[in-house]
């Protein structure tokens, strides 16, 4: 990513709106944007000659045309980028907007890359990472909540549970170096009992902080509904049933499912995206295994899951879904109802319904029976989930979570050293270096230790013109 460029993208969502916008920055947005804007009564200096952060009527040649609009002037270093930056606002016809573009690339500019405005942002300190994060959120967001929690990131409180964290992990480091180095001397730097009691609170808080966390990469994409089940319960079958799609392959051998399949679908306002993967199949090898691998990622992403059982199999006493999705939402649906008598489709239903915490409806993917149903509590538990968050919740991406986690397991390892002896810490150098690993995973929130790769995953999940 070259930051000498200057780079030029609508910023504006697509499609066709009352207002639309492009975004120049760098050295040369000024001059570029010269070409097709023109200042209202200004004979001569056009938007050069103007001085500090600005908005100027004008108009706009483009396409043999002229069009009223007019421009924001950002200065160096008063701007989002900390580079100059024009905007260019207009009439919001794609077309148009795709017109300015071109007058600007044939004036020097380059198109600018996925979220490279605030890559260029980020890159001349405007933020740190996690607050970089956090404008993702808030593009993505679909909710005020969602909004909030993003917001709540912006404002740094990741940064400070970070930063918090690693005060502390530095200072525990130091009086467990202090106690190794002077170990022959009579001073005490921190007594054992101490030492296990802020490890835990320590680790405590940073796996509340993780479990606190709403996936926010996820607010850019579809809810996803996991079917989940045994092999040739109907899994494929509901999915063109509840889809109405004919994407699947049903067979009546066990195991043709042999990777995920997804289909859009609507249940009431909402959509979603209904997902089937291969059955769960512990003894599986070679291709199966890979069919499996992609069975648990999908399982590890879903926001809902409806779990298939067949009517006809067993008595239904074991709950499998039970360790697996964690808090997620779980339906279960007893399928093949059309093949069982009524005693037996209530027998199974009261089985599943006695603890009370699933839903549970009798389906049959032949008849169609049980299919509405199963929507709603699918409609109902997207909703349920979007509403019910902590008021303190924070916006975090999926590495947010995972270095918090990956701090928590090292304090938690730092602890179990630390409980071994009665009165002196005997492996210090142990307790040292999980106190390091957890250091360094706390410091990935804030971007110390970001690599390029990671910078350039972040920013691909933006738009162009962010
Ligand atoms: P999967 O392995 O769980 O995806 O199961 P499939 O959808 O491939 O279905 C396995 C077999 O069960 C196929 O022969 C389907 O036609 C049959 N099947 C699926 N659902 C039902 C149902 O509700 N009633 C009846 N009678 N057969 C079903």
């Amino acid at each position: 990513m070259n930051l000498d460029d200057t780079i030029v993208a609508v910023s504006s969502p697509p499609g066709a709106a009352w207002r639309g916008i492009v975004r120049l920055s760098g050295a040369d947005s000024i001059p570029i944007a010269d070409g097709p804007f023109r200042v209202d009564g200004c004979h001569g200096g056009g938007l050069a000659a103007i001085e500090g952060n600005c908005h100027v009527q004008g108009m706009l040649a483009v396409g043999g045309g002229v069009l009223p609009s007019s421009a924001y002037l950002f200065r160096a270093p008063h701007s989002y980028t900390r580079q100059d930056i024009v905007e260019i606002h207009v009439l919001g016809s794609p077309g148009v907007l795709g017109l300015i573009v071109e007058a600007c690339l044939a004036r020097g500019a380059r198109r600018a890359e996925p979220g490279e405005f605030t890559a260029r942002a980020y890159l001349a300190g405007a933020f740190d990472l996690s607050q970089v994060h956090a404008i993702a959120g808030m593009i993505a967001a679909r909710s005020d909540h969602q909004l909030q929690a993003a917001e709540r990131l912006l404002h740094g409180a990741l940064g400070r549970i970070a930063r918090e964290a690693r005060e502390e992990l530095g200072e525990l480091l130091s009086l467990v170096e202090g106690a190794l180095d002077f170990a022959d001397e009579p001073i005490e730097f921190i007594t054992l009992g101490e030492l296990r009691e802020r490890l835990t609170a320590l680790r405590k808080t940073l796996a509340s902080s993780a479990a606190a966390g709403l996936r926010a990469e996820r607010w850019g994409r579809l809810p996803h509904v996991l079917l989940s089940g045994k092999p040739n319960v109907g899994k494929s079958s509901l999915l063109n049933r509840l889809t109405g799609l004919d994407r699947a392959i049903c067979a009546s051998v066990a195991g043709t499912t042999r990777d995920v399949l997804s289909a859009p679908m609507t249940v009431g306002e909402t959509e979603c995206l209904l997902l089937d993967v291969a059955g769960v199949d512990e003894g599986a090898s070679g291709l199966a295994r890979a069919a499996q691998a992609a069975a648990r990622r999908a399982a590890d992403e879903t926001d809902a899951v409806v779990y298939v059982i067949d009517a006809t199999v067993g008595r239904g006493e074991d709950r499998p879904w039970e360790d697996r999705f964690g808090d997620r939402p779980v339906i279960v649906a007893v399928n093949k109802c059309d093949l069982v008598s009524s005693s037996r489709r209530h027998e199974m239903i009261a089985t599943f319904s006695a603890s009370g915490d699933v839903a549970v409806c009798p389906t049959s993917a032949v008849t169609g029976t049980g299919c509405d149903a199963i929507k709603e509590e699918i409609h109902k538990a997207l909703h349920g989930r979007s509403v019910d968050v902590h008021e303190s919740a924070i916006a975090m991406m999926a590495e947010h979570r995972e270095a918090l986690e990956e701090a928590a397991e090292a304090v938690r390892n730092a602890e179990a050293v630390a409980a071994d002896g009665d009165e002196h810490l005997d492996n210090g150098e142990l307790v040292a270096a999980e106190l390091r690993a957890a250091a360094r995973a706390v410091g990935t929130l804030v971007g110390e230790e970001a690599t390029e790769d990671i910078l350039g995953r972040i920013f691909s999940r933006f738009c162009v013109g962010k």
